[in-house]
């Protein structure tokens, strides 16, 4: 049955020019009628939730509480969710429709999604002042109706971070106390190995693990895969990537195996692996003099100030810097590498870095893998006269690049600048941390 709008919001801008294409623009028609299920859903479990309250006014907590309980089951049975799950929605829902009236109202008519209305109420954290509150809900929500899932949640990332760095200090050293490590077992004989960890740890895990298992290719000779493996670094010239060489394994599963092994015995032969973390700091968070957080070079991560500067201070860490756009006394500055004209194809690793830094992400429009992981690639190809300059490359990811290469994505007419390019002031920094060197178990 098509769906009965009185009125239908108009497509968000990054699709508007599918809007002609009928079956898309009748997608778009159901999935506006969705969400307003979705939200008359949730707004009549609440109102069950509120009159199951009504009835027990007055009494003792504890008869509240079971009579709370019994409404949040009856409410799970209904819809056929577990009632931790109920719980937890009807939670996030309770608070947003009170707290968020724009975020609610977006809901409501249609324009985003439950899981978005989710991610800003638990981004709301008790230490956010009233202003800062309100400045979220009504941010949140514009952006929210824009911006693709992952974007959202890396763009909701930044922008809690930078409204109120002090609550946002104070969220993170609460947070540590929740670390843990879970395991869930699947019926397939295969298992979940879930842990919640500082970021930080978190990033320097997964660049080391990344690198060992592409270091895998050229490993020592008593490596038992030695014989297997061949080096093919010339397949992906503009990332060096060698994903899938020599042993029939995928990378995510050499990871997997690697992670594994490392877990399971800890034996360690020395293969100096690079964990190079990329992060940008504003310069005065540097200095001490503000409280700013630094961020990652994907922009999908924050650290705290405080982090950030016992980073910086480590003095076994390697760090590399750059500096963003703007200096007082330019001769401080070290050579601009983004205005230089490189000779031959590839970028060398220094501009390589400064793209990294500048791009942050794939830049097709909605996508959010990281730089780091994009091929470089040149707008105007190599061979037809495309030169090796910061402003003719950029970072796509390989599912985009090759979707250039077939003619469904065009480079802008002039470069677009990054999607949030490093603001003036900023600091990049790239960090081999820990830095105690790798070692690659087999
Ligand atoms: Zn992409």
């Amino acid at each position: 049955m098509e769906p009965q709008l009185e009125t239908l919001p108009p497509v968000p801008g990054p699709a508007q020019h599918l809007a002609g294409v009928p079956e898309l623009s009748a997608a778009w028609e159901h999935q506006v009628a969705a969400r307003r299920a979705e939200s008359a859903k949730v707004t009549h479990l609440l109102a069950y939730r509120d009159r199951c309250a009504a009835r027990v006014v007055g009494e003792p907590a504890v008869v509240r509480a079971e009579a709370d309980k019994a409404a949040i089951r009856d409410a799970a049975t209904m819809v056929g969710l577990s009632e931790r799950l109920t719980t937890t929605v009807l939670n996030l829902a309770g608070f947003a429709r009170q707290t968020l009236p724009c975020m609610w109202g977006a809901f409501t008519e249609g324009l985003v999604d439950l899981p978005r209305v989710r991610k800003v109420a638990e981004a709301a954290v008790p230490e956010l002042n009233q202003q800062a509150m309100r400045e979220l809900d009504v941010r949140a929500a514009e952006e929210a109706a824009l911006r693709r899932t992952g974007d959202f949640h890396r763009w909701l990332t930044r922008f809690t971070a930078e409204l109120d760095p002090e609550a946002y200090a104070t969220t993170c050293e609460r947070a540590v106390q929740d670390r843990y490590v879970r395991f869930q077992n699947n019926p397939n004989g295969m298992s979940y190995l879930e842990a919640y960890l500082p970021t930080l740890e978190a990033a320097a895990i997964q660049k080391r693990l990344r690198a060992a298992a592409r270091g895998l290719d050229s490993p020592p000779a008593h490596d038992p895969y030695a014989t297997q493996h061949t080096v093919d670094a010339a397949a992906h010239p503009d990332t060096g990537d060698n994903p899938a060489a020599g042993d029939g394994r995928t990378l995510p599963q050499r990871e997997a195996d690697l992670l594994a092994a490392w877990l399971r015995d800890g034996r360690v032969y020395t293969a100096p692996v690079e964990a190079k973390i990329m992060v940008m700091v504003p310069e005065a968070t540097l200095t001490g003099e503000s409280e700013e957080p630094g961020v990652a070079a994907d922009r999908s991560w924050r650290v705290s100030a405080g982090q950030v500067r016992a980073l910086a201070r480590d003095p076994q860490a390697e760090h590399q810097w750059y500096q963003g756009r703007v200096r007082r006394n330019r001769k401080e500055a070290d050579f601009d590498l983004l205005s230089a004209r490189y000779v031959g194809r590839y970028p060398p690793q220094r501009l390589r870095d400064a793209l990294i830094f500048r791009d942050g992400a794939c830049q097709a429009p909605g996508c959010t893998l990281a730089a780091e992981r994009c091929d470089i690639d040149h707008q105007q190809p190599w061979h037809t006269g495309g030169e090796t300059t910061a402003e003719n490359l950029w970072a796509l990811c390989r599912r985009h690049h090759r979707m250039k290469s077939h003619g469904h994505l065009s480079p802008p007419r002039r470069h677009i600048p990054a999607k949030s390019p490093p603001r003036s002031g900023m600091i990049m920094a790239s960090m081999n941390w820990p830095p105690t060197p790798i070692t690659v178990v087999h």
